[in-house]
């Protein structure tokens, strides 16, 4: 069931219980600002999530109440995961599924990264 992005942080959520270690996830990368890992259920033959370590439901929370030091973390771990992947050269790309429309299900901001074939057009109709 997609989230409400108003809603506000529950610290039971999955990627709140894999940031505490309290399950399994495959790390790509982690930092001070964050943590990549592999989705569990590919839509692409790259597809890693990158989650900052701060209680952000979503981008609109994030971007609002983020800080300075949190949203440059974030950022350039984003882009170093996609470069470590090796995805500049052939393309990737971005998505931070906002709220009910956009169809969120996990209620921890998360950006996926996809790549490792050609995608297509953005939406389907
Ligand atoms: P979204 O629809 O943007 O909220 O995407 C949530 C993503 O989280 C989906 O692509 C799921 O496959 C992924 N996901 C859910 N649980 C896990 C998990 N335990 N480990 C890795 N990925 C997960």
């Amino acid at each position: 069931m997609p989230i409400d992005a108003t809603q506000p942080y529950d610290d039971q959520n999955i990627f709140a219980k894999i940031l505490r270690g309290e399950i399994p996830n495959r790390t790509v990368y982690e930092d001070e600002w964050a943590l990549a890992f592999h989705d569990i259920n590919p839509q692409a033959p790259d597809h890693v999530l990158v989650i900052p370590k701060g209680a952000y439901v979503c981008w609109d929370d994030f971007s609002a109440k983020a800080s300075d030091a949190e949203i440059a973390g974030f950022t350039r771990a984003v882009g170093h995961v996609a470069r470590e992947l090796g995805l500049v050269e052939p393309g990737y790309r971005l998505l931070a599924n906002t709220g009910f429309d956009a169809h969120q299900e996990v209620p921890h901001l998360h950006v996926h990264i996809f790549g490792g074939k050609p995608l297509g057009p953005m939406l389907v109709r």
